[in-house]
């Protein structure tokens, strides 16, 4: 008798406690964070970091943070789950996750994207994500460096905490050809200060107008071109815009 009780009181509690969080609440919104261990060492740093860094901030501010290296988990079934996919440092190579992912975003999901998930070229033969990120991969500059940045728009949710220029810890730049800024679609939040030309050694970036955070109007999405190496969250400021742009994502 003793024994069902007690067996029936752990099941209650189990029940309640499916879907919630550690803080007991039920969480505001769930993430699917989609990684790679294969790729460029420096990118792999990078997600270390950024995975230490939203665990950490999913618990405080009570939302899910759910991780995995297995991009097949980008599939109309799974995503169901989810209000917001982050790509961390890399994207989707097949047909069937890029047109779930598609269908995701068409549909009111929300995407975070890093870095090398926004890289694309006359390969990538994936016309959609082109007009969804609005922008080309162009050029970078080597070795990677630490960059004054420009906010463009500090109205944004994601960027109304942070300074109108603030220095961008170590990063691997990306320039970008179409430019997104003559994408009507797409506004752009921060860009490069020219004050940092020329930027690099090996490859060497001497001009242009070069933003690193912008959103397509479109959709609910935030692409973010920091993310190579371990030092991208050694900024307090940058790290306010990091945490910013997923709660706004994750907002209904
Ligand atoms: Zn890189």
């Amino acid at each position: 008798m003793k024994n069902s009780l007690l067996k029936a009181a752990v099941t209650f509690l189990s029940l309640l406690m499916l879907g919630t969080t550690s803080s007991g609440q039920s969480p505001k919104f769930r993430v699917l964070a989609l990684y790679s261990t294969t790729v460029e060492s420096d990118h792999v740093d990078f997600a270390v970091s950024a995975i230490k860094f939203y665990t950490k901030m999913a618990a405080e501010k009570n939302f899910v943070f759910d991780l995995s290296t297995d991009w097949e988990k980008l599939n109309d079934e799974n995503l169901k789950n989810y209000q917001v996919v982050v790509w961390i440092n890399e994207f989707p190579h097949n047909e069937a996750e890029r047109r779930s992912f598609e269908k995701f975003m068409t549909n009111g999901g929300a995407w975070l994207g890093f870095h090398v998930s926004g890289y694309n070229d006359k390969y990538t033969q994936w016309p959609w994500f082109v007009d969804f990120l609005g922008a080309v991969f162009y050029n970078n500059n080597w070795p990677p460096l630490p960059a004054k940045l420009i906010v463009d728009d500090g109205t944004h949710p994601a960027t109304r905490h942070i300074p109108k220029s603030y220095i961008s810890p170590i990063n691997e730049w990306y320039g970008w050809k179409p430019n997104p800024r003559d994408n009507k679609d797409i506004k752009v939040l921060v860009s490069l200060d020219p004050v940092n030309y020329p930027l690099g050694k090996k490859n060497i970036i001497t001009q242009g107008d070069i933003p690193v955070v912008w959103t397509n109007t479109k959709y609910r999405m935030l692409y973010m071109n920091m993310g190579h190496g371990d030092k991208i969250f050694d900024s307090e400021i940058q790290n306010k815009m990091f945490e910013d742009a997923i709660l706004w994502l994750g907002a209904k």
